[in-house]
């Protein structure tokens, strides 16, 4: 969470608006489904409408397939970024060259120390782009390239098709997989050398962000919601780019997924903190439903927790009066960005560290995305008074971002 006071202490920046990074990409089994679902080229009526604001009523299909899942694991791609919270901890050193190798459809990792590398799947595990590309032609808007990146579509070219990487840059591919018809997009925070909050042993928020999120996504997935993470592996995403990697995918609901620090004050229950965008009504009510299923279920950890006194269902303002955090000012697309707990507090951190924790908090997260979509529930946790909060603009933004291997 992030408030000024306790931004300047540093904590796990939620991200102001130059903050955040949150990639995505989705699940490749739900991707070869909806691709098949589409006639086999990715394209159809599954197609994501992207683009138009406030609207990720995109559709409702349900989807098919979950191969992969077969062990209630992780989805195959992943997602990340986070930060709602307080100063950003960008210092930690990135982990190597090779955390940015996203990890290939169909692989799972079960930890928040997991790390994914693996075969990199081939040009004829993909069906060939073959539709229209971009938002005039209601076509193909974002992809997985040949490592596992998701990328925005923007146009074709004779050789293949150019795209925007996660930092931004513009480059050609030769061929990718098509990412439509997708529902949920989770985002896990931070990533790359924005590593976000820390924990006594060294466990940092990018990579249990991440870990959060395939967990999450895997239980969606087996749920027949198709779900795409903004990165499935360790790099860094500027807060535009999520944005725009959301909207280019169009799913209903953008969910980010941080953990907090600095530890708050000694609290009977969880401190957790949903950030939600002030003109959306559906994104308040997303973030209700978060706050509601996360909270009940972190309650029944016997955990020393902390909290600020005005932890639940925010919405953070600038001195403008504008979203204060990128994730939810930018995308037109419904978000919500979700503080799960402290990682700050060595107590709480024990807990995050331990796979009861990914499969609790996971099915959690699915519980209300999946009410989300599926009724009206109006959620709990509402707090009336809007928290204000001034990024420095610390991290998420383009400065310095190294693109992980599209190849
Ligand atoms: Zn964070």
């Amino acid at each position: 969470m992030l408030g000024i006071l306790s931004l300047m202490a540093g904590a796990c920046s939620t991200g102001g608006v130059a903050e955040q990074a949150e990639g995505n990409v989705r699940t490749a089994d739900a991707a070869t489904a909806s691709a098949r679902r589409s006639g086999g080229d990715g394209r159809g009526s599954d197609e994501a409408d992207s683009g138009s604001a406030d609207a990720d009523d995109g559709d409702t299909g349900a989807v098919q397939d979950r191969g992969g899942l077969t062990d209630g694991g992780q989805p195959d791609a992943g997602g990340g970024g986070n930060d709602g919270g307080g100063a950003p901890e960008d210092g930690e050193p990135v982990d190597g060259a090779d955390d940015a190798r996203p990890t290939p459809p169909g692989s799972r990792t079960d930890g928040p120390s997991a790390d994914d590398d693996g075969p990199t799947p081939g040009p004829s595990s993909y069906p060939p782009i073959t539709g229209p590309i971009g938002p005039a032609g209601g076509g193909v808007q974002a992809m997985l390239s040949p490592s596992g990146v998701l990328v925005t579509v923007t146009g074709r070219t004779g050789q293949g098709y150019v795209v925007e990487t996660p930092c931004g840059g513009v480059t050609e591919l030769a061929w990718g997989q098509p990412v439509t018809g997708v529902q949920v997009m989770l985002d896990p925070g931070h990533g790359g050398d924005e590593r976000g909050a820390e924990s006594a042993i060294g466990l940092t928020e990018a990579e249990l962000n991440l870990a959060l999120a395939r967990r999450a996504a895997a239980e969606l997935t087996g749920r027949s919601i198709v779900t795409v993470l903004s990165r499935n592996a360790d790099y860094r995403i500027p807060i535009r780019r999520r944005a725009a990697l959301a909207d280019a995918v169009g799913p209903e609901v953008l969910v980010s997924i941080h953990h907090n620090t600095p530890a708050s004050r000694p609290s009977p229950q969880p401190g957790t903190e949903v950030y939600v965008q002030q003109a959306s009504d559906r994104s308040k009510r997303l973030g209700g439903l978060l706050y509601e299923e996360v909270v009940e279920t972190l309650d029944r950890f016997d955990v020393e927790w902390t909290s600020r006194d005005d932890a639940g269902v925010l919405t953070v303002i600038d001195d403008d009066g504008e979203d204060a955090y990128g994730i939810a000012r930018y995308p037109a697309t419904t978000s919500a960005l979700i503080e799960m707990a402290y990682l700050g507090n060595d107590k709480e951190a024990v807990l995050l560290a331990t796979p009861d924790y990914l499969d609790a908090a996971g099915t959690a997260l699915a519980d209300a995305i999946e009410r989300f979509l599926t009724t009206d529930d109006p959620g709990t946790g509402f707090v009336e008074r809007p928290r204000v909060f001034n990024p420095s603009g610390a991290t998420g933004g383009v400065g310095g971002c190294n693109d992980p291997p599209l190849q």
